[in-house]
């Protein structure tokens, strides 16, 4: 008892801190994080000057929160923003789940999760995903007990892009106890077009526990200036608030989330088109034999296995960066001139499985 350490809690001094995607060489496509390769637009450079940043920003982000409420036909009191959808999940979380309480989740899904649920004190319930990487609705409805209080959908799903479709959503709602909050973690809801996946703006008035979560940081292009929202239930989205840290949606953060929507058509084009390159990209691995699940955000997932630390290092010697998760690699949809490398280096990870025995993740 002798230890000259500060005593920390043991559950945060184990956890593993936060990896950014790797940065990459000048000449390489940083195709690691999900960003989006466009620049601002002029008029959200134009909204961005106009901060006054002497001053504090306006700490409710009233405006931005009555231009969302009109989005989804809510009050701006059924919306919360902050400083990345991240930070709105992380309120949420401490203020529905305390230690000993449990958030049930997929696994594999997004990096934050279990962080942020270990920072509350609480207990990661992690349902594994089905073979074909989509979320295991009825397992995760099955492993709701007593001490659940949250559970947390991402559809698309970081990082296997894989959507919860409509029908899928409704028969799990109609399973989960109507004090169990819900989070639908939609980051990526603008590039999909698959018509039968769940959409936020359309089950957000069907569920009183429900709340989806938006940000601006991927097909709206903000990730550097950290802005993203929930909407639901009045009572919920106050709870949030009350755990917030005071001010951290900075003015430039807001004028540019209400420019952004401003000109949504014109951002809406270009997330189209990274849509469609999604599309050109997954034909392209088929031809070269990989079975990849439908992607349906702006980044792809090749099932490397075994095989995941070799292919995120073949990717980066053809100079693009990848995300390298355990069982596989996310590759994010960027620029055009990206392409034909990340097909040929997918072509070589290919070859990797050829000659070894197994061929899991491909045809
Ligand atoms: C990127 C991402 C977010 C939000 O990121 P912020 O930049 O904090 O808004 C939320 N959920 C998932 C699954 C993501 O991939």
């Amino acid at each position: 008892m002798t230890s000259d350490r500060v005593r920390l809690r043991p559950e945060i001094e184990s956890i593993v801190p936060y990896r950014q995607g790797r940065t990459a060489a000048e000449d390489a496509f940083k195709l690691s994080s999900n960003e989006n390769p466009y620049p601002p637009l002029p008029a959200v450079l134009n909204a961005i000057a106009l901060s006054s940043v002497n001053r504090y920003p306006e700490a409710s982000a009233a405006a931005l929160r009555y231009r969302i409420g009109e989005k989804f036909g809510v009050s701006p009191e059924q919306v919360q923003v902050g400083a990345g959808s991240v930070s709105v999940i992380a309120q949420l979380i401490s203020a529905a789940s305390a230690p000993g309480d449990e958030v049930v989740y997929a696994w594999r899904s997004f990096e934050a999760y279990p962080l942020l649920v270990a920072t509350a004190g609480s207990t990661s319930i992690q349902v594994p995903l089905t073979a074909d990487a989509r979320h295991d609705l009825p397992a995760m409805a099955a492993a709701i007990t007593d001490r659940t209080r949250a559970v947390i959908v991402c559809s698309p799903n970081n990082p296997t892009s894989t959507v919860v479709t409509h029908d899928e959503f409704a028969a799990f709602m109609a399973e989960v106890p109507p004090h169990v909050l819900v989070l639908l973690d939609e980051a990526y809801a603008e590039f999909v077009t698959d018509p039968d996946a769940v959409r936020g703006e359309r089950v957000i008035h069907e569920y009183p526990n429900l709340v989806v979560l938006r940000t601006f940081s991927k097909a709206y292009g903000l990730a550097g200036l950290r802005v993203g929202y929930a909407v639901g239930p009045e009572y919920v989205m106050d709870a949030a608030r009350a755990v917030a840290i005071p001010l951290s949606v900075t003015e430039p953060a807001q004028r540019a989330a209400l420019a952004s929507l401003e000109n949504e058509p014109e951002l809406l084009d270009r997330v189209r088109e990274l849509a469609a390159l999604r599309d050109e990209v997954t034909r392209g691995l088929a031809d070269i034999g990989w079975s990849i699940p439908t992607p349906q955000g702006n980044f792809v997932w090749l099932p490397t296995g075994e095989h995941t630390a070799r292919a995120a290092e073949i990717f980066e010697s053809y100079g693009i960066i990848v995300r390298a998760l355990g069982e596989g690699v996310r590759v994010s949809i960027g620029e055009h001139e990206a392409v034909e490398k990340l097909l040929r280096a997918a072509a070589e990870v290919v070859s990797l499985h050829q000659t070894a025995a197994s061929t899991s993740g491909l045809d």
